[in-house]
């Protein structure tokens, strides 16, 4: 007996309904492809666990979920002044992961064509057969959806050249906190000790309230209960101790991912972190995601398969890499590479190089304004594999 042919449940299922996940559905839920889209997320309930944050000029796309924005950004060492940078027209901007979510799970559930599947996670993908037109089974842990095309947004492990740790709390106290409400502190107290180079990343959100987040960069991922200790000996310092805390999130973000992307099967597709969303030297990937989410819904609009995330552009890519590889080499001289680029490159062509839109005089300022020999000998023959295998998104 022959078994009949499969027949899609979906068009596309996406498995994750985080940053990429919720953002491309959002955008399918308003667009008339009448697309047939399964999401499949374990979670059922969100938290505010992310500050997204990113540079703009004040009006854009994204203007009404901003929460909070600032016209300047700061960096600092253990000692010495500390370096302002502003660049007229520009601000750097807070999204709340709760107001994020809210408005794209309002969207998606305005739409008839979209399931959630909440409470669910995916657990693997079969292909069924191997022609163009081949199908994919979703298998979770409630049953399987049969799809045409998958995106997988699953957090994966991934190496790194390095780890970008941090433990962050919003706080909220009785008395105005020391910090300079029109700037935010990208990079302050950079130093380094045994555990790799680390700083103070603040986002002051009024008198008596602020986003404060100990990050490190390191070989290995930090846990988090040890960074959360370390946050709590900062805030002690800063006299912060006795401050209520309204919330904490944190993450291991890696810098420069390591290897290919795993194989996968004709019609699956990875996106966000797991897929290169990351920008290798800043870990950001929000404002990427976005991009991302909007190329992948016009391409399903034009009935064409879905899109990953664009390939690095080779000097990015190379810069990020040389970047990278130098501050592993030497974590010691950490802090002392990010307070050059602060002080040699102009803001407006350090943020250009952040936001994945450096000129070719912004990469000349960055190279320039760098010691020389450290960088050099990254650009010989990598021993490690390190050099060789940065992902190549
Ligand atoms: C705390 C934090 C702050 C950040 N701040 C910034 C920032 O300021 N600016 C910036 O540009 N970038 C920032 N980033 C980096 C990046 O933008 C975020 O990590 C972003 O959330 C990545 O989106 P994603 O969809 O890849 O992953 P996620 O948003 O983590 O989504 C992954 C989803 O997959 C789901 N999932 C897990 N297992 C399964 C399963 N088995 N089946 C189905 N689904 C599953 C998860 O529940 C989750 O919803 C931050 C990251 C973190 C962690």
């Amino acid at each position: 007996m022959t078994s009949l042919p499969a027949v899609a449940d979906a068009d596309l299922v996406i498995l994750g309904a985080g940053c990429a996940g919720l953002s491309l559905a959002a955008r399918l839920a308003r667009s008339p492809s009448g697309l047939r889209v399964d999401v499949v997320e374990p979670r059922t309930d969100y938290e505010d666990d992310r500050s997204w944050c990113f540079w703009r000029p004040e009006r854009h796309d994204l203007s009404e979920l901003v929460a909070h924005s600032w016209a300047g950004w700061r960096f600092s060492g253990a000692t010495g002044q500390a370096l302002h940078h502003r660049v007229a027209g520009l601000r750097y901007q807070y999204v709340r992961g709760s107001d994020f979510y809210a408005r794209a799970r309002e969207r998606i559930d305005s739409s008839a064509r979209i399931r959630t599947h909440a409470g669910v996670h995916a657990t693997g993908l079969v292909p069924l057969g191997d022609g163009p037109d081949a199908l994919v089974r979703v298998e979770t842990d409630r049953g399987s959806i049969i799809a045409r095309h998958v995106i997988d947004t699953r957090p994966r492990v991934m190496p790194a050249v390095l780890y970008q740790s941090f433990s962050g709390v919003e706080i909220e106290s009785e008395h105005p906190l020391p910090f300079d409400q029109r700037e935010v502190g990208l990079m302050d107290s950079m130093a380094t000790d045994d555990g790799g180079m680390h700083f103070r990343y603040t986002l002051p959100l009024g008198r008596t309230r602020a986003l404060v987040e100990w990050t490190r960069f390191s070989v290995s991922p930090v846990p988090l209960a040890t960074l959360s200790a370390e946050l709590d000996t900062e805030l002690g310092l800063l006299g912060l101790a006795g401050a209520r805390v309204v919330r904490r999130e944190g993450g291991i973000l890696p810098m420069g991912t390591l290897g290919a992307l795993p194989e996968v099967a004709r019609g699956v597709v990875f996106a966000g972190n797991s897929g290169g969303a990351l920008r290798a030297a800043s870990g950001y990937g929000f404002l990427r995601i976005q991009r991302w989410a909007r190329a992948c819904a016009e391409s399903l609009q034009r009935g064409e398969p879905p899109v990953g995330h664009p390939a690095e552009p080779w000097l990015r890519r190379s810069m990020d890499r040389i970047f990278l590889q130098a501050v592993r080499a030497d974590l010691e001289r950490g802090p002392e590479y990010f307070l050059a680029l602060a002080r040699g490159v102009p803001a407006a062509g350090l943020v250009r190089f952040l936001s994945d839109a450096a000129r070719l005089t912004d990469y000349a300022r960055l190279i320039a304004s760098l010691p020389t020999v450290p960088f050099l000998r990254q650009l010989a023959p990598s021993r490690s594999s390190a050099a060789r295998d940065m992902v190549r998104t």
